[in-house]
């Protein structure tokens, strides 16, 4: 018998509600300046889920800019209470990062790595043992 994970999150009113099953194809935090000002704190948390497994619901503030690699990243922020919840254009990318503080359940939350530590403050501690990039990997 094989256990299914499956995760769930929203944010802060409850009306943006994400959910996902299987295990992440990664997960970490993501140190650059535009996740900083996005956030407003010094990193976002990020889990990333194949779209076919995530399901989202509610509308959401969509926030464009532009990428490290030249595309646009798209921050998906609940429109009423402003929690950021994912990133990625629902039906259009392949995969969604999905922002691990909107987690109901907290501790399901394993980062691995760590990206953009050159944007990274001197006052972020990150646990040991994870792998850096000082942007992103190729
Ligand atoms: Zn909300
Ligand atoms: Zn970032």
């Amino acid at each position: 018998m094989t256990t299914e994970h499956r995760y769930a999150g929203g944010c802060l009113c409850g009306a943006v509600r994400w959910s996902a099953t299987g295990a992440p194809l990664y997960q970490g935090f993501c140190c650059c300046a535009d996740c900083r000002k996005a956030s407003g704190s010094g990193f976002v948390p990020f889990m990333g889920f194949p779209a076919a497994v995530v399901t989202i619901t509610g509308e959401t503030l969509k926030v464009r800019s532009p990428t490290f690699k030249g595309g646009i990243a798209l921050r998906n922020a609940c429109p009423t209470c402003g929690g950021l919840v994912f990133g990625g254009e629902v039906g259009v990318d392949a995969s969604h990062t999905i922002y691990a503080g909107s987690l109901d359940d907290a501790t399901q939350f394993a980062p691995t790595m760590a990206l953009f530590l050159r944007d990274k403050p001197a006052w972020v501690a990150l646990p040991e043992g994870l792998a850096t990039f000082e942007t992103m990997p190729d």
